[in-house]
């Protein structure tokens, strides 16, 4: 049995949306009071847009990439503007989105150019490739005219941030729209000091996310060798597809992880509205709003 710190469970009415911040070994002494309300804040500005986009009908695939963008852009979380560097003093950001509908996918990975990863994840899905990779997808998406960022934009070793284990803070962000379509996205910077070029599990299909209508939505986080070994997004998957429970499901595909020396979160949902929060690390920041329920936010297993 896995042992999880973090075990949500239950059914919502769709619309449902999800995001998660990240997971990690931090603990409520690690994160300070403004720390955590610049998790808090960039979580439910997230939440707050994502849900523009599900109750205007834009659907499952717009909301997550939304979301997304918020908390790449809020330079509290490790994607985006506020991605960690590597050993060579460089930001390499991946991310990925997957439409549960159609089942297509798009990815980047070691980007170095661009603001806002989702987004040219997002234009790969439309396009007919799956995953672009370093200097070819900065090109890609400065072709294509997606926001380039200066080097000033990122804030990867600000004060706060100094004192950060390796991994944490990836975010993502899984849902289902009113027509019980899913979909989910994945971002991150990687891990503190990883080495130029290597790549984890948040833009791999199957690892960092999943999301097909049939069955579920997931989006991953934590130490990425492992969510690759595992294959963790579609390890959930294919035990909702054998009919098991979303949460037994989650908790097998975190079971998995540990197995090969892992530890990390999930966020998944169902089109039903059928959704799951786990975690096997103190920190598992995430929010979650749905049909006729307020927005909630919580950054440890009790607070
Ligand atoms: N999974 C991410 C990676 O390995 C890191 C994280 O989620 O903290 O790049």
């Amino acid at each position: 049995m896995t042992a999880l710190t973090v075990a949500e469970a239950g059914r919502r009415r769709p619309p449902v949306l999800i995001v998660h911040g990240g997971a990690g070994p931090r603990t409520p002494a690690d994160v300070d009071g403004p720390r955590r309300q610049a998790f808090r804040d960039a979580v439910s500005a997230a939440l707050a847009a994502g849900w523009d986009d599900l109750s205007s009908g834009a659907g499952a695939v717009a909301a997550v990439v939304t979301a997304v963008v918020v908390l790449e852009d809020s330079g509290a979380l490790n994607a985006g503007r506020g991605s960690v560097r590597t050993s060579a003093g460089t930001v390499e950001m991946d991310a990925a989105v997957v439409a549960g509908t159609t089942r297509d996918v798009g990815a980047v990975a070691a980007v170095q150019a661009v603001r806002n990863p989702v987004r040219v994840a997002r234009a790969v899905l439309d396009d007919r490739w799956v995953l672009l990779a370093g200097p070819g997808a900065d090109r890609y998406a400065l072709d294509g005219g997606y926001e380039p960022a200066d080097p000033d934009w990122f804030v990867p070793d600000g004060p706060a941030r100094t004192a950060d284990p390796p991994s944490g803070d990836t975010v993502g962000a899984v849902a289902v729209d009113a027509a019980g379509r899913t979909a989910a996205a994945t971002s991150t910077g990687g891990v503190r000091g990883q080495i130029p070029g290597r790549v984890g599990d948040s833009p791999v299909i199957g690892a960092g996310l999943w999301a097909d209508d049939r069955t579920v939505a997931v989006s991953t986080t934590g130490t990425g060798e492992a969510f690759l070994r595992a294959l963790a997004a579609h390890h959930v998957h294919l035990l909702v597809a054998g009919g098991a429970e979303i949460a037994d499901a989650s908790a097998a595909a975190l079971g998995e992880v540990r197995a090969v020396g892992g530890h990390g979160g999930l966020i998944a949902v169902t089109p039903a509205g059928d959704h799951a929060v786990m975690a096997t690390t103190p920190l598992m920041i995430r929010g979650i709003v749905s049909e006729g329920e307020p927005a909630a936010v919580q950054l440890f297993a009790a607070n």
